[in-house]
């Protein structure tokens, strides 16, 4: 239960006065619907007020404050027309502007003969001075309620400024005071302030500076925010430690058949990370372990050896991919070691129904089969297992917390979980810091490098002139289209255009697939490329995740500038999987923004997921990085991971100190760091505090 004095801080934004169902409609795209979503949105610029000359040597363009005497009211002879309102100190005059203004207003604003104070951006038109609808209008008395810095909010269409400020302020007024969760000897070797003084200063800069992530007051935010997190893995990290696992350790006489089957040896990437996965089922304890490795880099074989260790010490093992396509890729690529080895497989998605499902589902029940393959259905709750060892989850970045909880709950099973794209050091840290890290760097041997080419769409002609050739001698090639976020519909239209014409040009080998096709028709497609009936698909971002054809050697981006960074390396991954030379082609629309530029280079130069990662996250941030919502990423809204990634260490560091002092948090101290668990809203967290 959230603690009482949060409470207000909680309520709804609709509670405040003047917030009515459209404000809190357009408060909530920019914020959020309740009044901590709006103190925690810090502003993004800042408005100096504080340039005051006289009207006559006004600059325009600039935004300058006045005191100025009312002079007259001009109203409009039609709708068409501003009123204006002329205005004056002693050396000038300026009109004041007002568009579909509403006159009675304006009479009580700004009555004749009044003495008032004036900020907005000066205008010349015609020759005369001007500020079209002033900012600020305020009577002299009220001068010391004009802010010289006025903090600039990030809007939303038809959001007015100032009732978004107005609104912020309010929930500003709601943020209780709290007891310091920070030590104090840290605060002050940091030169940092209280939460709420950090907070209120935030809100009101100065100067540019402190709008920067490195400006002590943002620090101070982003510490509470990091520390929050690191306390919440390491909370959950105990918690999970302390539920008790078993030893599953396996003779090998599986696994040794197995990979006498295999045509290639395992790379020392993948033989280390395979004993690091075997030393944690080995130990009583229960593993949480992440697997990372590059697109290619080998992970599946590894989870397989990693399944029959589990079933050679009697339990089963469920394999859990996001995709159908990916759970039958799956399946046909274990399907020999499963004959070599006698193991029995099922697959299990939302496909199978009726009898099948039931078939599958008593046969999983009696232990007659050993390792499941299958979706996220494999985790319903008719889903039951005569004992589950390991569960394996793949390409998992739509995989947060909540579900890696959800998989705990299942009985004592050991967990392993597997990313494909590779996660900066600071990112993996906040998403996964409550899991233990094996990575497989580099990719089998063997491989060539991909020729990377970026090539305005002008070129498109060339492109396809090669492809004809290539495909005259047998290649196999996927042509992405591009991606635009607002609409499905309009992807899948661009998409059969384009397989469209490159039939007309290639002939009738070349295929579709796309995100609305029904897993059947899909899986037609992708059969039929891997077979080569096929020799170009045409593909919407289905394929970016995991799709395995080695004999696909060439692969064209369209609109590559739409593309994220981690996505096209993702892309790309998707040739060179085999042992001939791949061609990556990277196309995009001029002019190409700076950003996109950026990006496009770093493929061009460098193959190592890792590195690109890293890249990403300076151009991106971390919030756009992986597409949070989707991704099960945490979302910060005061820290920076480009910008705070040594904040992020300390804070690692600090919570694990805290919790191994104070693992109940009981202290003074420890309840403080309750409240900051509760702010930031990793209530999850604290739950493990009390049934722990
Ligand atoms: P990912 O890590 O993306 O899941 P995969 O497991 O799909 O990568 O492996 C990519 C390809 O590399 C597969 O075709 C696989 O058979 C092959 N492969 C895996 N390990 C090796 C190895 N040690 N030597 C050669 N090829 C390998
Ligand atoms: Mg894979």
């Amino acid at each position: 239960m959230r603690p009482s004095i949060l409470f207000p801080l909680f309520a709804e934004t609709r509670t405040l006065p003047g917030i009515g169902p459209r404000l809190e409609k357009m408060i909530a795209r920019v914020a959020g619907t309740r009044l901590v979503d709006l103190a925690l949105d810090l502003p993004s610029g800042i408005i100096d007020r504080s340039y005051r000359p006289r009207l006559i040597d006004a600059q325009e363009g600039r935004i300058a404050t006045f005191v100025v005497n009312v002079l007259d009211h001009l109203p409009p002879f039609d709708r068409r027309q501003p009123y204006r309102v002329r205005c004056s100190d002693d050396s000038a005059i300026i009109e004041l502007i007002f568009f579909r203004a509403d006159n009675s207003y304006l009479t009580r604003t700004l009555p004749l003969g009044s003495k008032r104070l004036i900020s907005g951006r000066v205008e010349r038109f015609n020759g005369k001075l001007q500020m079209p609808h002033p900012d600020h209008v305020l009577a002299p008395e009220e001068a010391a309620n004009l802010p010289m810095q006025e903090p600039v909010y990030g809007l939303t269409e038809g959001l007015p400024p100032k009732s978004l400020a107005k609104a912020i302020r309010a929930s500003l007024e709601k943020v209780p005071p709290m007891a310091e969760w920070l030590d104090p000897e840290y605060l002050r070797r940091r030169g940092w302030t209280t939460f709420g003084a950090a907070l209120h200063a935030a809100h009101a800069p100065q100067s540019e500076a402190e709008l920067q992530p490195t400006a002590p007051d943002r620090m101070r935010l982003a510490y509470d925010e990091l520390l929050a997190n690191q306390l919440a893995l390491v909370l959950i990290r105990a918690r999970l430690r302390n539920v008790k696992g078993r030893s599953l350790k396996g003779d090998g006489h599986l696994k040794q058949k197995a990979i006498a089957a295999l045509p290639f040896s395992l790379t020392p990437a993948q033989s280390q990370a395979l004993a690091e996965i075997e030393a944690d089922m080995a130990a009583p304890a229960r593993m949480l372990r992440l697997l990372q490795g590059d697109v290619g880099a080998g992970k599946t074989i590894v989870a397989f050896l990693a399944l029959l260790d589990a079933v050679e010490a009697g339990t089963q093992g469920a394999l859990m991919a996001p995709t159908e396509l990916l759970t039958r890729q799956h399946m046909a690529a274990l399907a020999p070691f499963a004959a070599t080895t006698g193991v029995r497989m099922a697959l299990l998605t939302g496909r199978e129904r009726g009898a099948p499902r039931e078939q599958i589902l008593a046969a999983l029940a009696k232990g007659e089969i050993d390792i499941l393959v299958g979706t996220h259905a494999l985790f319903t709750d008719d889903v039951t297992f005569r004992d589950l060892g390991l569960a394996i989850v793949d390409e998992q970045h739509r995989f947060g917390v909540h579900q890696r909880l959800q998989l705990q709950s299942k009985g004592t099973t050991d967990v392993l979980v597997m990313t494909a794209t590779p996660i900066p050091r600071t990112l993996a840290l906040t998403a996964y810091g409550d899991m233990d890290v094996s990575r497989i760097a580099g990719r089998p041997p063997g491989r060539q490098p991909i020729d990377t080419r970026v090539l305005p769409a002008e070129r498109l002609e060339e492109v396809v002139a090669h492809l004809r050739g290539a495909i005259a001698k047998g290649a196999r090639a996927y042509w992405v289209c591009p991606l635009v976020e607002e609409s499905e519909k309009i992807d899948l239209a661009a998409a059969e255009e384009r397989a469209g014409e490159l039939r007309e040009l290639l002939g009738p080998k070349v295929g579709l697939v796309h995100g609305r096709m029904k897993g059947a028709e899909r899986d037609t497609a992708m059969a039929k490329f891997k077979s080569g009936e096929l020799s170009v698909l045409v593909a919407t971002t289905v394929i970016e995740v995991g799709v395995d054809v080695p004999e696909a050697t060439i692969m064209v981006v369209e609109h590559a500038e739409r593309f994220g960074l981690a996505q096209l390396h993702q892309l790309r991954g998707r040739v060179g999987r085999g042992s001939g030379k791949s061609t990556c082609l990277l196309i995009y629309a001029s002019p190409l923004g700076e950003t996109a530029k950026a990006r496009l280079k770093t493929l061009r130069e460098t193959d190592d997921g890792f590195v690109i990662a890293e890249e990403d996250l300076k151009l991106r941030g971390a919030g756009e990085l992986l597409g949070v919502r989707q991704s099960g990423m945490p979302e910060f809204r005061l820290a920076d991971l480009a910008a705070h990634a040594e904040l992020l260490a300390a804070a690692r560091d600090d919570a694990k100190l805290i919790l191994s002092r104070d693992p109940e948090l009981k202290s003074p101290r420890g309840e403080a760091l309750r409240v900051l668990l509760y702010l930031f809203e990793r209530d999850e967290a604290v739950r493990y505090l009390r049934t722990g």
